[in-house]
């Protein structure tokens, strides 16, 4: 080095007070070093060169002396190792060789500034390694009249692969911290600091603020029936839609699933917010195309109001997710606005899903058992089982009320294990006492057959156990499960099939309907639903579609149970369209085994004798 490095050292010594300062803060001496710092500024001239050759040395920044024409003249020991050159290798090159084509622009404009100013960058570039790999760096450097007459370049190179790549992860977590990765919008994370925010916000500027908690209806069954794919690629053109709904100031988070959130900020009235949710549920009730399927979808809304429902966040959310849950059991596909007395309707659930805990563990259930009669003969061959709760205090309570709870809760899977045990036992007895074929349909929820959880004893185990065919249980089991376009289902209903259990369809006429299911899952029986029996007249289109489905089903080989048959008028019409099979308030409300005994024990047959 000769002399003239000295000229450096002005340049030379902000870098080394930077990474000094580093050094000493990080041993608690920042204020010495600040003291010292005041010093240095004044006495910057009177560093030797002996000194400056010290910083050199040992700068844990690369330092390098280039030629105009870029010829590499002498380097430091942090830049060869950087490099992975000796001196000698690098002074055989020059700067082009290390440094990758698409820097050059940067570069160009660099060297005009460097001309100009005698300074240049600092700026962030790649170095090519001796290995041929790259690496990231930042330098600047300066032009320095040495007192040779000649103008090099001095630069100080910092490797910043390992900071960039820091960088990158922080900001990488940053992102899946705080964005939902399919749809890419704010997740459950920042939706809360949002909603946060503008609560805060709206609080100051006395504005108003609308929260929507959005749901989409049965997204189960698409992800169910069309693969997880499908149903993710519904979820991002949800997000789409919804954001396009939006206004620019709002908020569309996804909180999770299927469950979407809206922040509508600096509100003038709840107008707006009316809007923007009828404008989203219509939006999507249009129809997706992914790939090759077009598909339907339905959201339910639930909106709330700062401040006049609540003033939190969690507050807002809750009150939300009531509304929601009103919304879906108005029937879906709409929005509703929260009111105190959804709350109340929620508190309800809450005590019923405690109440059914204890319900459980002190067995207060009991079943009932309804007749099916075979129409042409008027016997009983079968009868269905359906589960009664007496609540210690509310009295009865309906399984319709009590059975989606216990799903939601997953305590469906105990109570039907529960339920089937009580079916198979009373099959047992009145096969033994009454009639050697008698039949018990048993509910299934579609919860149960999708747990996969082997804990729970097959039914046909059970039964065989007990000494039980197959035959003597019918399982009933509602539409939509046939939708469910997964193995386990199929593996379920085949084994039920191997066991000799008979399958039944329940319900059908409120679902889907597809008979094309009907024939993949061989099914046995085919319960037309009561709302369709309940206005049954010769002329009704009510007639009609009961004929329509007893002549597919019938030619598909499947016998027809028509439910809750109150009449005898409903009886003779469905006879005369050769349904197979009645059940309803006509023959018998569901009762008590000791009750239904009696059915069997009548001389002349119960049936026939109404
Ligand atoms: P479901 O399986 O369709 O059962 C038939 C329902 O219709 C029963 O209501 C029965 O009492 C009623 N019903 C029968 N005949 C008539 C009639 O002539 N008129 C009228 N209006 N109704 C009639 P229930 O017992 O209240 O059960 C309601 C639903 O709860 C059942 O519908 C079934 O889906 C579910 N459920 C009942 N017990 C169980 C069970 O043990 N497990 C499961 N998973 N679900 C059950
Ligand atoms: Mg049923
Ligand atoms: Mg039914």
């Amino acid at each position: 080095m000769n002399s003239l490095s000295v000229h450096l050292i002005p340049y030379f010594i902000p870098y080394l007070t930077g990474l000094i300062s580093v050094a000493l803060s990080a041993i608690g001496m920042t204020l010495a070093w600040g003291i010292y710092k005041h010093k240095q500024a004044k006495h910057i001239p009177a560093l030797s060169e002996e000194k400056f050759r010290i910083m050199f040395e040992t700068s844990p920044m690369g330092i390098v002396k280039n030629a105009l024409d870029g010829r590499y003249l002498e380097a430091n020991d942090t830049l060869l190792t950087m490099l992975g050159y000796s001196l000698a290798e690098l002074n055989k090159l020059t700067y082009r060789q290390l440094s990758p084509q698409e820097y050059e622009p940067e570069e160009s404009r660099q060297l005009e500034n460097l001309r100009k100013t005698h300074r240049y960058g600092p700026f962030e570039k790649e170095y090519i390694h001796k290995d041929g790999h790259r690496f990231a760096v930042r330098l600047n450097g300066v032009l320095v009249n040495d007192s040779d007459g000649g103008q090099y370049i001095w630069s100080f190179i910092e490797n910043i692969t390992q900071k960039k790549a820091t960088k990158a992860i922080d900001e990488l977590i940053w992102q899946q911290t705080n964005f939902d990765l399919l749809t890419s919008l704010p997740n459950r994370h920042m939706f809360h600091d949002r909603l946060n925010q503008e609560i805060k916000k709206t609080h100051r500027n006395n504005r108003q603020l609308a929260l929507l908690f959005l749901n989409l209806d049965r997204f189960k069954q698409i992800n169910d029936s069309l693969g997880h794919g499908v149903g993710d690629e519904v979820l991002k053109k949800v997000a789409k839609r919804l954001n396009h709904c939006a206004r620019e100031v709002d908020t569309v988070a996804r909180l999770g699933g299927d469950e979407f959130a809206v922040i509508l900020g600096n509100l003038e009235d709840f107008n707006t917010a009316e809007s923007i949710a009828e404008r989203m549920r219509d939006d999507l009730s249009k129809p997706f195309r992914i790939g090759s399927e077009i598909i339907y979808i339905s959201v339910s809304i639930g909106i709330t109001c700062y401040p006049e429902n609540a003033t939190t966040s969690e507050e807002l959310l809750k009150c939300a997710d009531q509304a929601v849950y009103y919304a879906k059991n108005q029937g879906r596909n709409r929005y509703s606005f929260f009111n105190p007395s959804m709350q109340e309707v929620a508190q309800k659930k809450m005590k019923l899903v405690n109440d059914l805990h204890t319900a459980i563990a002190e067995q207060q259930f009991y079943v009932v058992y309804q007749p099916i009669v075979d129409l042409n003969t008027g016997l009983i061959g079968k009868a269905e089982a359906l589960i009664r709760w007496p609540h210690p205090t509310l009295g009865l309570i309906s399984p319709s009320e009590f059975i989606p709870i216990a799903e939601d809760t997953g305590m469906i899977i105990d109570i039907g294990t529960w339920v089937f045990r009580q079916a198979a036992q009373q099959a047992k007895l009145w096969r033994a006492r009454y009639n050697a074929d008698f039949q018990i349909s048993v509910n299934k929820s579609p919860v149960q057959l999708q747990n996969q959880d082997y804990h729970y004893e097959s039914w046909a185990s059970q039964l065989k156990k007990m000494a039980l065919p197959g035959q003597s249980i019918v399982v009933e089991i509602t539409e939509s499960m046939l939708l469910d376009n997964n193995n386990l289902i199929d593996t379920k209903l085949r084994e039920f099939r191997e066991a000799g259990i008979q399958i039944s369809l329940d319900d059908f006429g409120t679902g889907y309907s597809s008979l094309s299911y009907l024939k993949k899952f061989n099914i046995d029986y085919l319960k037309i639903d009561q709302s369709f029996v309940r206005n049954l007249d010769a002329h009704s289109d009510d007639m009609a579609l009961c004929e329509a489905i007893i002549v597919m089903a019938h030619k598909l080989g499947i016998k027809v149970i028509a439910e809750g048959i109150e009449t005898s008028e409903q009886r003779d019409l469905l006879t005369a369209a050769d349904c197979d099979y009645g059940q309803g308030y006509l023959f018998s409300k569901p009762v008590r085994p000791e009750e239904f005994a009696k059915l069997f024990a009548r001389d002349d047959n119960p049936v026939t004798a109404i």
